[in-house]
């Protein structure tokens, strides 16, 4: 017996609907006639909160994405909310909390389609596959004291064990249903918290012999990056570390406008957004890049449904798009966001 999942839907803000539509379409196109039934959930978050519902985070909201099976997030924020009271980028971080997601998680894969695109010369990349497994809720972002006061400044940068063993299990898992490879980013041989966080690491590795790790400092770990992409599989990485690691790492990909991400509770549903913002310069001109979205939503069919089979479907149709030049300007082409769609979903339909 299949349950039907649910859904909740938060469409975002300028380009976000735009995208949100394409990876729904691309959503339909690929279930159907297969056994995976959901449930679409609209609710008011972030810009299109406050116009709905006078919040970027209503409390309807929370509720209802506390009773799903997952969350589909667009880009949020913009120009238009620069002086709400309280503003679209508020929500975002609340309901992260609300959620009890400590883990962000962001794949760079280039496929041999992609290999073109990306600014490392072919050989460098060829094989690339890894995803970033950022820790999300505590470390320097969220130390106290914090302080800034006129001749002087303090941040914390704060773990506890709590805090870097589910971490660690989360990225060991991770790795267990991937390459079996492990990657410790830190910076141990200066910061109490990254030995703590390399202590650990190892304490945790014992319980995954199937599992091989290696160590990097975080500078060592920007070259790597550049140099031998290829070699990595999980990289599990502090808040801070992390927000600049995977900015980089986005860029081996060489669009933006492709890499989704999700964020992973303790119990409870997972978040699933593209990594970029609402792009205002471009929205209503129907350009966006769908792909991003699209790559979300295969995502959240691998991660939280299982529904690997559906998931490759939309992958493989991402992959003819690229190969084809179906794309939009940001990617060199000159499609529009709905022909690009199109393009997915015919494919998806002669899939077999
Ligand atoms: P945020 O602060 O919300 O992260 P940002 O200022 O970093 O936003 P983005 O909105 O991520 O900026 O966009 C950065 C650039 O990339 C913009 O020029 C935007 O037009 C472009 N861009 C982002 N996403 C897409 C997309 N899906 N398709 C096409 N271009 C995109
Ligand atoms: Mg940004």
């Amino acid at each position: 017996m299949t349950s039907v999942k649910k859904i909740v839907v938060l469409k975002g803000d300028y380009i976000g609907p735009e995208i949100m539509t394409a990876g729904l379409a691309v959503l339909e196109a690929a279930t159907k006639d297969t056994t995976f039934a959901y449930e679409l959930i609209d609710a008011p978050f972030g810009g299109d909160g406050i116009d709905r519902a006078g919040d970027p985070l209503p409390q309807s909201t929370i509720d209802v994405s506390k009773q799903a099976d997952a969350v589909l997030l667009s880009a949020i924020g913009g120009p238009k909310w620069d002086n709400a009271p309280r503003r679209p980028e508020q929500g975002l971080l609340e309901i992260r909390s609300k959620l009890n997601l400590f883990a962000n998680i962001r794949p760079t894969k280039v496929t041999q389609a992609q290999i073109d695109r990306s600014p490392l010369k072919p050989e460098y990349v060829k094989n690339t596959d890894f995803v970033i497994v950022r820790e999300l809720t505590s470390g320097a972002y969220f130390g106290k004291p914090r302080k800034l006061e006129a001749h002087q400044a303090i941040d914390t940068m704060y773990y506890s064990e709590e805090e870097v063993t589910r971490i660690m299990h989360q990225g060991f898992k991770m790795a267990q249903k991937r390459n079996k490879h492990v990657t410790i980013v830190d910076k141990s041989n200066v910061l109490a918290t990254s030995k703590f966080w390399r202590k650990i690491a190892n304490e945790v590795g014992k319980s995954y012999p199937d599992v091989t790790i290696d160590y990097y400092y975080v500078d060592a770990m920007t070259m790597a990056i550049m140099s031998k992409p290829a070699t990595f599989d999980v990289v599990i990485i502090p808040n801070l570390f992390g927000d600049i690691l995977s900015d980089e790492a986005a860029q081996i990909t060489g669009s933006i406008g492709q890499i989704p991400s999700m964020s992973v509770g303790e119990s409870g549903p997972n978040l699933y957004e593209p990594i970029h913002g609402s792009a205002p310069d471009i929205a209503g001109q129907g350009i966006a890049n769908p792909i991003s979205m699209v790559n979300t939503v295969a995502m959240m069919l691998a991660e939280s449904f299982d529904e690997k089979r559906i998931a490759d479907k939309i992958t493989a149709a991402v992959d003819y798009i690229i190969e084809n030049h179906y794309v939009t300007p940001d990617m060199g082409g000159t499609m529009t966001t709905g022909e690009v769609t199109q393009k997915m979903v015919d494919y998806i339909k002669n899939y077999e």
